[in-house]
């Protein structure tokens, strides 16, 4: 299984590099926070 993410997120506030963290693989919840201004933004499955 790769997980390789194919495009590199930043972040919208301060175009800072966004890392990632899989907190539930099955339901694909990631929360992702940004190294230089600390945010954090979670997606969630929807339907
Ligand atoms: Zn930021």
């Amino acid at each position: 299984m790769d997980a390789h993410v194919p495009n590199p997120l930043v972040c919208p506030t301060c175009g800072g590099a966004l890392t990632f963290e899989i907190l539930d693989d099955e339901r694909f919840l990631v929360v992702w926070s940004c190294v230089e201004c600390g945010l954090i933004r979670a997606t969630e499955p929807t339907g």
